[in-house]
């Protein structure tokens, strides 16, 4: 399976998981035209997308979700929950095919498995999602408050872990962020803190992981380097690889 990424952080998320002919894009948190652009550069035309797939209804992961999948009849899979808080987004015009998932089933997309993972935020059904074809895997968490027991079972085995390392605790507190964003962000329904991901890393850590990349880190509260230091105090050097998406130019091709 190959992933890319059109880019993550808080003005945008959007991730292509492909296996083959099937491509999914998870999150479409970047106007249409911007979309279109950013597909471009990893040679994806938005009419060989196979389906979106939305985690939750935060702008920063829908904004051209609705308008894409409209104009080139791409299906979209997300919740109940999450379809509900869309609805005022959805132009009554669009001719959309929504496939309603349940947070707690696994479904087939062609060949490719999705299993959503159910995920502690501060939204009203919101999911990440594992992808297994053959014997490779893929996990892409983001916009997580804590770290759960299930989350960890999810994740085992998992091949390419994509993972939100969001803020360092002391660059959000020392921030001129207002005292209801901080404790919105650092809460167990907000976003996940840099060590708080390490965390979740080490247990999972084994010698199948291919390759860690970070996402969804905040602009102003983190540093890529800083990210990058820690990651690789914990990773295997010899088999993983480490990754870091970045806001404008996302990430390239990888592949497991
Ligand atoms: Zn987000
Ligand atoms: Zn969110």
């Amino acid at each position: 399976m190959e992933f890319c990424s059109l880019g993550s952080g808080s003005s945008g998320n959007s991730f292509i998981v492909k296996n083959n002919q099937t491509i999914l894009m998870v999150d479409c948190g970047f106007g249409l035209k911007e979309t279109i652009d950013r597909l471009e550069r990893y040679q994806i035309k938005p009419n060989q997308i196979s389906a979106i797939l939305l985690t939750h209804e935060h702008e920063d992961h829908i904004k051209g979700a609705f308008s894409l999948a409209n104009k080139f009849q791409i299906p979209i899979y997300l919740s109940y929950g999450t379809y509900q808080m869309c609805q005022k987004k959805i132009n009554d015009g669009y001719q959309i095919n929504f496939e309603l998932i349940r947070n707690f089933d696994s479904f087939m997309i062609e060949n490719v498995l999705v299993s959503p993972i159910p995920v502690p935020h501060d939204a009203r059904e919101p999911c990440q999602f594992r992808f297994d074809c053959q014997d490779k895997s893929i996990a892409i968490i983001t916009d997580l408050g804590k770290i759960t027991k299930h989350v960890v079972e999810k994740l085992s085995k998992v091949n390419l872990l994509v993972l939100e390392f969001n803020h360092d605790e002391k660059m959000l507190n020392s921030s001129d962020y207002p005292d209801s964003l901080k404790k919105r962000i650092n809460g167990h329904y907000g976003h996940l803190e840099n060590k708080e991901s390490l965390k979740l890393l080490e247990s999972i850590n084994h010698l199948d992981l291919q390759w860690v990349i970070a996402a969804h880190l905040s602009e102003k509260n983190n540093h890529i380097d800083l990210v990058k230091k820690m990651i690789f105090e914990i990773v295997d050097k010899k088999n993983s690889n480490v990754g870091i998406i970045d806001q404008e130019l996302g990430l390239e091709w990888v592949s497991t």
